[in-house]
């Protein structure tokens, strides 16, 4: 294996480079416009199948089922947890280190289960625990951090 220069340093090493790549683009929402700008809301909005009726959230831009065709509609936004795990680190594009609960949760009335951020610890964080989505805490530096669920009893 042939060593990297290291510039600047006048010597060789045979371990890691460190490199950074910073990259600022606009990405569409595109199809997902309406789910993602309804989590920003507080709001659920799912696709129901034109043939089978399942409805699925996240949305599918065709049925998983058929391939037919789909057509928005929203939910109530309660759900329940299914499982979690939680975390010490960053969200992507942020730097503050912060302690983070991940869950997926099934929202009444959908067919598929979705990844969503939670607002209780992991001790709150049990398997069968009804949710709400509400509204994220700022900053969302990505759209899918909008997906933000508290426990039921809590939400205003
Ligand atoms: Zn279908």
């Amino acid at each position: 294996m042939t060593p990297f220069a290291d510039p600047g340093s006048g010597h060789t090493s045979n371990g890691p480079v460190p490199l950074q790549l910073k990259l600022n683009y606009q990405h569409s929402h595109g199809w997902l416009v309406d789910f993602l700008e309804g989590l920003r809301r507080g709001e659920a909005w799912a696709m129901r199948c034109s043939s089978c009726n399942t409805s699925w959230c996240p949305p599918h831009r065709q049925c998983p089922r058929d391939r037919a065709t789909m057509e928005w509609h929203r939910l109530s936004g309660l759900g329940t947890l299914l499982q979690a795990t939680a975390y010490e680190g960053t969200l992507p594009f942020q730097t503050e280190v912060q302690k983070i609960t991940l869950g997926m949760v099934h929202l009444d009335g959908a067919e598929n289960a979705m990844l969503a951020r939670l607002g209780v610890d992991m001790n709150a964080a049990v398997a069968g625990l009804r949710v709400q989505l509400a509204c994220a805490p700022e900053p969302i530096t990505h759209p899918a951090q909008a997906a933000w669920f508290l426990p039921e009893t809590e939400t205003p």
